[in-house]
């Protein structure tokens, strides 16, 4: 078996007193979309933002792509290759849409950026046709089209996406959906997190589902989407 790209080991995460990740590990493959799902308060976005450097673990083991993570500030992770769209997109809405996409490549001194700004626009067209205006007029969904764009200005090998199709309607779930099979097909990594188990696990190659703090079921997606507990819980069947 070849190593992973992201392995975490017994990760616990907490805030003060609280314990919102109790010893959790998992892996990513590279070339693969993995996804965490789970119910509100599981601990997945905590999970996400640690792997991102903004928290820090009490205790445990993350290996990205060769490099232990443990105490490497947010913006070396970002170098490093580990990109994060976050929960909420956090775009800056006065700012322009062109403007928004630059601030995902501060860290880049080469001179491919303008190329990855107008690839950002082959992938999400609208992004280009409304480029000069400011991202507060965006959509939902283009809101979060943008903060994908944004992310992958650093050219991530490892791309992790907190719930982007909250909010969205069905039509530019599926679009963002087809996006994340399309960017697998193109080589980068992705680690998902989704309330919509559903569309997530379809295309999922790996899955784990988080209860409140710790990974109670991994598997394919397909085994997961089949599993009974999961269509109970996540899936709305009786
Ligand atoms: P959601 O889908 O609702 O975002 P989640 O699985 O992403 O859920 P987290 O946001 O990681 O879950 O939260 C895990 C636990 O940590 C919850 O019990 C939450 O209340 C708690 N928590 C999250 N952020 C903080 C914080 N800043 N301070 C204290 N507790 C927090």
């Amino acid at each position: 078996m070849t190593t992973p790209l992201l392995e975490v080991e017994d990760l616990r995460v907490a805030y003060g007193k609280i314990e919102a990740v109790k010893g959790i590990s998992f892996t990513v493959a590279e070339g693969t979309v993995t996804t965490l799902i789970g119910t509100n308060g599981a601990g997945k976005t905590t999970t996400l933002r640690t792997l991102s450097g903004l928290l820090r673990p009490t205790t445990g083991r993350i290996t990205f792509d060769g490099h232990a993570l443990g105490s490497v500030p947010a913006h070396r992770i970002v170098a490093l290759g580990l990109a994060h769209s976050p929960e909420g997109r956090h775009i800056f809405p006065r700012m322009t849409i062109e403007e928004n996409l630059l601030l995902g490549a501060f860290l880049r001194k080469d001179p491919g950026i303008t190329e990855d700004v107008e690839r950002a626009y082959t992938l999400f067209p609208i992004l280009g046709e409304r480029r000069k205006q400011a991202a507060g007029t965006l959509s939902g969904g283009e809101q979060q089209m943008l903060a994908m764009g944004r992310a992958l200005m650093s050219r991530p090998k490892l791309l992790m996406l907190d719930e982007p199709s909250m909010g969205l309607s069905p039509l530019m779930m599926q679009k963002i959906m087809a996006t994340i099979v399309e960017l697998r097909s193109g080589g980068t990594t992705i680690l998902l997190v989704e309330q919509n188990a559903q569309a997530a696990l379809s295309l999922s190659d790996q899955g784990y589902v988080m209860q409140t703090g710790r990974i109670v079921l991994s598997g394919t997606g397909r085994e997961l989407l089949n599993d009974e507990s999961v269509r109970k819980s996540y899936l709305g069947e009786d």
